[in-house]
């Protein structure tokens, strides 16, 4: 076993970083349990800084369900900034555990949370930092396994180099299952460097769970020109599609989360309220591959809620999903939590439905501070709207908006996106046109302090949805539409602001590719690619060069589309949605045919069939 990082030569390393309560554990609520106790050690990675990582919720689930369990232990690794990995490599420290300060390398399993494709090369500096070989080919069987699961894992091709295996769809179960597969198997009882025949024994057995995705176990196809003919199953363990896991009902939420010694992003106590959306937004991921939809009872999230502010002392409470305001309880939800807590917890939603009766709901919870409200109508015109399936109209804009600033409020944001498919200038300046009306509205009522900011960013068609074949806008386009938003934007009251465009190739590059990427992003990340989502630090000539020095015609995967026959990188992969429903999706949004929500009428997706459950109870 190797050294626990001593205290001394830790502090050494904080003297010279920022923010060292990233890298010093022992938070409140964090669970540090008898190293010697645990058949199986987990160690839980997030593969950004620690504020972000403490702010992601599954995360949090995970630690707390296998913490829970006897024979079992989970720690927590985030990230190290910059400063403090340079800190690390010229002390020859690898990367640790929080809570027992031990290298990852003592661990029996390394699990990523994958929720941001932008993430990934980051992953490789953490397993570095760790002193893993990058290429799970490389691991043998005195190393850790390392896993990844989330979002980001419904293509896994562009990272299936790097991972022993990868968790499809929902972790809670199958990461215990996966827990007590290593624990019955054993660790490897020789234990040579060099020899890997004990883990591929694990491996394929490992395949034979739900949900689980073992890359080595698969062969990729091309033809003659280089185009991807799907992938091959090369051992009789591995399955030819990979079914998302889906838990039902969800399990209780963690109530004892860990409380950070700084501010992250979401400091507040956090319940998940629903997980899935039945809208149908053809653009978007989350809402294919979280389906179906499934509802805590009410009593079980305020239960939760008390708990946590119990056993954090939050006074902010959020409750998430895809679209709290569709929580089919929500107001007796805020009514009874309004009753239990009184002014004494904030409550926040995180995601407002574009309608009156969401400004309602806002009403009811923003008592003491109106910040503002957000809304996102996504697409400049109804004839857009419709093509992706955004069944808002601009009366449900206006009606929001006069009820926001008629109960106080100021400021509206809105969020829309361009380079759709099908969008035209038109599309666009469609945007400018909805700001100013909704400013019109806002000034009525408060004169020139009312505000309107327009937040936008661009499409990136993602795997597994109704645009999944949809190619990337070219620059030019872009820049044309930005031109266009730029000029109708112009005038007091109304803000701009565009998300990062930089970064949008690379996201599409990675959501979109197949196995061919892995070289790709080692070289990014060889060439100083590593948080790639922060502006800062995002390096385009790595990713530019790492393309031009692989071979690899980025192009083909993130600005082209995809014909609809052709074998897709992710066909493998099983949502429960049918490929049949968003070819019909696909169809539909061309002739800009909207779809109902699933709780109006079933769209026939396929979920109900596969999982056999209905959908809404
Ligand atoms: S089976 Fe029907 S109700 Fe269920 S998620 Fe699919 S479209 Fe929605």
């Amino acid at each position: 076993m190797s050294a626990v990082l001593s205290r001394e030569v830790l502090d050494r390393m904080l003297a010279g970083v920022e923010k060292p309560a990233r890298y010093t554990g022992a938070e409140w609520n964090s669970v540090v349990k008898p190293w010697e106790g645990a058949r199986v050690r987990m160690v839980l990675a997030f593969p950004d800084v620690y504020e972000i990582g403490m702010s992601n919720l599954g995360l949090m689930v995970l630690y707390d369900l296998v913490n829970a369990r006897e024979d079992m232990l989970a720690e927590r690794t985030y990230a190290p900034w910059p400063d403090m990995a340079a800190a690390m490599r010229a002390q020859g420290v690898p990367l640790y555990s929080l809570e027992s300060r031990r290298p990852l390398t003592d661990f029996d399993v390394v699990g990523f949370s994958l929720g941001y494709e932008l993430n990934f090369t980051t992953v490789l500096e953490m397993l570095d930092l760790a002193g893993l070989p990058l290429l799970a080919s490389e691991r043998d069987d005195t190393m850790p396994l390392v896993i990844a699961g989330g979002s980001a894992c419904y293509n896994p091709e562009p990272m299936a180099d790097f991972f022993d295996l990868v968790v499809i769809g929902d972790g809670e179960e199958a990461l215990l299952e996966l827990g007590e597969l290593y624990r019955d198997f054993g660790r490897s009882p020789v234990a040579e460097p060099g020899s890997r025949a004990h883990r591929a024994r694990f491996l394929r057995a490992a395949a034979t769970l739900a949900g689980v995705y073992v890359p080595e176990l698969y062969r990729p196809r091309y033809d003659e020109t280089g185009c991807y003919q799907g992938l091959e199953a090369v051992a009789p363990e591995a399955p030819d599609r990979v079914t998302a896991r889906v838990v039902r009902p969800l399990p209780p939420p963690p109530t004892r989360p860990v409380v950070p010694y700084l501010e992250t992003v979401h400091d507040r106590a956090m319940v998940e309220v629903r997980r899935g959306c039945g809208r149908g937004c053809r653009f978007c991921q989350a809402g294919i591959i979280y389906r179906p939809v499934r509802e805590r009872p009410v009593a079980e999230v305020e239960e939760a809620a008390a708990r946590i502010i119990a056993s954090t002392g939050y006074d902010e409470l959020g409750l998430l999903s895809l679209s709290t305001c569709d929580y089919r309880p929500i107001e007796q939800l805020l009514e009874r939590l309004i009753a239990r807590f009184g002014e004494e917890v904030a409550i926040s939603l995180p995601s407002l439905r574009l309608d009156s009766f969401s400004v309602k709901l806002a009403d009811m919870v923003q008592r003491r501070r109106r910040t503002g409200l957000t809304f996102a109508p996504e697409a400049g015109t109804q004839r857009l709207r419709d093509v992706i399936n955004k069944n808002v109209t601009e009366d449900n804009l206006r009606e929001a908006a006069e009820a926001a600033f008629s109960h106080g409020w100021q400021r509206i944001k809105l969020y829309f996106m361009v380079g759709l498919p099908t969008e035209t200038d038109e599309d666009v300046e469609g945007i400018a046109r909805l700001a100013r009306e909704v400013l019109a509205i806002g000034r009525r009522h408060h004169g020139r302090r009312a505000r309107v900011s327009v937040s936008v960013s661009t499409f990136i068609p993602k795997p597994h949805t109704p645009f999944q074949w949809a190619p990337l806008v070219s620059d030019d386009d872009l820049e044309r539409r930005q031109g266009i938003l730029r000029r109708g934007m112009r005038g007091q009251g109304l803000e701009l602001a565009w998300h990062d465009v930089r970064a949008t190739y690379v996201e599409a590059l990675l959501a979109r590719g197949d196995r061919r990427l892995g070289p790709v992003i080692r070289r990014a990340w060889e060439l100083g690619a590593r948080f790639d989502p922060w502006e800062e630090h995002f390096r385009p000539e790595a990713w530019r060069r790492a393309l031009k020095e692989t071979g690899v015609d980025g192009d083909r995967f993130a600005r082209n589309g995809y014909d609809m026959g052709q074998a897709l990188p992710w066909d493998h992969v099983d949502t429960g949605v049918r490929r049949s429903f968003l070819e019909r999706e696909c169809r539909r949004a061309l002739g800009a045919e909207r779809t109902p929500d699933c709780f109006e009428a079933c769209s026939a997706c396929g979920v109900s069939g596969r999982y056999g459950v209905a959908c809404w109870e």
